[in-house]
């Protein structure tokens, strides 16, 4: 008998392939037109004080209104724009929009913190762009935080920290966002003006619960406080490990348990919200620690 397990039928996943290689050029095509179609939007989600449950501040998180497929999460159009030459219109978009909006919280609201991508940052212009959108929208840079990851600084580390530094100068503060998760060293964070490290959700949501995690989130915690950082732990999503973080040191919290990003008009009633902090009340047991 011949062997007929060689004669395997590709045609369907050659048609998977080119279904998703389509759905790709059409992507990249539709994104040199959505900043000027409108199709861009920022959400905002609350940064709470987990200790007081205050707001204090909101991050921007861009939307894609893509006709042809509803709303696109930026894990599945950023790294696109990067790579196609789109990202610079997008982030000033966005930024422009953040500005807008957190300029409508009032005088002494929170602050709205704005993630930049490493490409922007390879731009000499930057930060007179980022001066020119304070300065139409009227928010004071004291207000605005921008967060760059460790990747912004593979590439022209002198030129980069140069420009954080002329940011820093219009009162902007400086965050690093997914700490811990990309390719750097920790001498960064001698090198590079920072005021705050976002700690990411991978190690926060094992928080408590593998030693592994626990054990560095602590380490992080540690590092910020003692080089005198400020603190957003990402991705909190229960109770329990609000408190067990609140219980470690002061820290902005952000994650599903207290709103997921929502657009700008909704974000009006948690300008001045202070949360109830059910979380406080939660026991805090550390399993690992
Ligand atoms: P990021 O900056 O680390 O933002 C946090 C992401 O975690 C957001 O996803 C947010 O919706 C999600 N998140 C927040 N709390 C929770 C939680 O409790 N559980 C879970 N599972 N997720 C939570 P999003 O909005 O899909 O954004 C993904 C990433 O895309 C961002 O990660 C950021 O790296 C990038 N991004 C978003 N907006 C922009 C932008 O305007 N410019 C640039 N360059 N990148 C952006
Ligand atoms: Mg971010
Ligand atoms: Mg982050
Ligand atoms: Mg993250």
């Amino acid at each position: 008998l011949a062997d007929k397990s060689a004669d395997i039928d590709v045609s369907w996943f050659n048609a998977e392939i080119s279904d998703e290689f389509r759905q790709r050029n059409d992507r990249i095509r539709d994104l040199d037109h959505a900043v000027e179609r409108g199709e861009i939007e920022s959400h905002f989600q609350p940064l709470i004080d987990i200790r007081t449950g205050r707001t204090a501040g909101f991050e921007a998180l861009a939307r894609w209104h893509r006709p042809a497929e509803g709303m696109v999460r930026p894990d599945e159009f950023i790294a696109l724009a990067e790579e196609y030459g789109q990202i610079n219109m997008i982030g000033e978009e966005i930024l422009r929009q953040a500005c807008r909006t957190a300029a409508g919280w009032g005088d002494g609201g929170p602050f709205v913190s704005v993630n930049v991508s490493p490409i922007q940052l390879q731009d000499p212009t930057f930060p007179s762009m980022v001066a020119r959108v304070l300065a139409e929208t009227g928010l004071p840079g004291q207000r605005l935080e921008l967060e760059i990851t460790e990747n912004a600084l593979i590439k022209d580390l002198d030129a980069v920290s140069w420009r954080l530094e002329c940011l820093r100068e219009l009162g902007i503060s400086i965050a690093i966002d997914d700490f811990g998760t990309g390719y750097s060293s920790l001498s960064l964070l001698t090198k590079v003006p920072f005021s705050r490290l976002k700690i990411d959700q991978s190690f926060i949501r094992d928080f408590g619960r593998t030693r592994e995690s626990t054990i560095i989130v602590d380490t992080m915690i540690g590092i910020a406080e003692r080089l005198g950082l400020m603190i957003t732990a990402e991705g909190i999503e229960n109770a329990g490990i609000a408190a067990l973080l609140a219980g470690r040191s002061a820290m902005l919290g952000q994650g599903y348990l207290f709103s997921k990003p929502v657009p700008a008009p909704e974000t009006t009633d948690m300008v001045s919200r202070y949360w109830t902090a059910t979380w406080m009340a939660c026991p805090s047991v550390l399993e690992f620690g």
